[in-house]
Order: structure tokens, then sequence, then C-alpha cells
């Protein structure tokens, strides 16, 4: 750790206590260079949930493009804010059970199966594209093609 003081990274732990009820612990090092004494606390990094996409990228999972890419697969469709987040929350629990990693195919998988139990025509929308599917922003942007084509001759609701 290097020293805040002289900026010598050669020091050594002089006490080691838990913190924040167990959550961290504190670490009193003491620099070799100066002889003066710093503190530094060590946690639990936070566990996020990473999607692998099949052209090798990874990046983080993002709940909002999941929501966006359901909206959109549910466009013209009645279904209340309240169950698209149900579906949104449902959607991320199952994929950070079998996280921290995940692959594009298992966030796909994990939408259709929710669209299949609420919509069919959303759940048809969504698998038309899947089968070409590398993530929730190629998603976004097929399945938005696909209803614009659609949109000019048939138009869903009232
Ligand atoms: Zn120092």
């Amino acid at each position: 750790m290097r020293c805040p003081w002289c900026d010598a990274d050669d020091d050594r732990v002089v006490d080691s206590r838990p913190a924040d009820a167990g959550g961290a612990i504190r670490r009193r090092r003491e620099c070799h260079a100066c002889a003066r004494r710093f503190t530094t606390y060590e946690r639990i990094e936070e566990i996020g949930l990473v999607v692998a996409k099949r052209d090798g990228s990874r990046e983080p999972f993002d709940r909002d493009k999941v929501e966006a890419g359901i909206r959109r697969a549910l466009a013209g469709g009645s279904v209340s804010n309240a169950v698209i987040d149900q579906m949104v929350d449902r959607i991320e629990l199952r994929l950070r059970r079998k996280g921290p990693d995940v692959t594009s195919r298992q966030v796909g998988a994990e939408v259709l199966a929710a669209l299949q139990k609420l919509d069919e025509v959303a759940y048809l929308r969504f698998a038309s594209v899947y089968k070409d599917f590398q993530g929730i922003t190629d998603f976004e942007r097929e399945l938005g093609l696909l209803l614009d084509k659609k949109e000019p001759t048939k138009r869903r609701g009232r």
C-alpha cells in the first residue's frame, strides 16, 4: 500500500481488527520509509452481474436495457408498469443466482420465458429475433426494426 505521507510503497500491518460491524477489516499500517502510520479498510467488492456477449465482449448487466427491451416487445399491450417492474425483478434475481457471469443468451432466455408467461404476441416478437440475439442492444435494434415494419399495416390497440 502506498504511503499517503511519503509515497513509498513499503509498509507493514501493525494491527487488524473488524470494523463496520464485521463488514470491513480495518488495518493499521506503518510505513518503513518514514515510520508514519496510516489506516486502510478492506471490504468485499460489490458483486456485479456481468453479461458476456457472443462477440466475446463483456458488459455490466443493465436492468434498464432489459426493461426497454421488454417494453418494446409489449408495445401496444396493456401491461402495467408494476407488472413490468416485477418481471424485470424476477429476471434479474434469476440471473444473479446464475451469476456473477452470465451470457447474453441466458439473458435472452430469461426474458423469453418471462414474456411467454405474460403475453403470447410479445413472446413471438421476441422469439423471432432471438435466434440472432447477441445482447439487449442488438435485441432492441432488431426488435425496433421488426416493429417499424409491422406498424403501418397492423397496429395493435384501440
Ligand atoms: Zn511513508
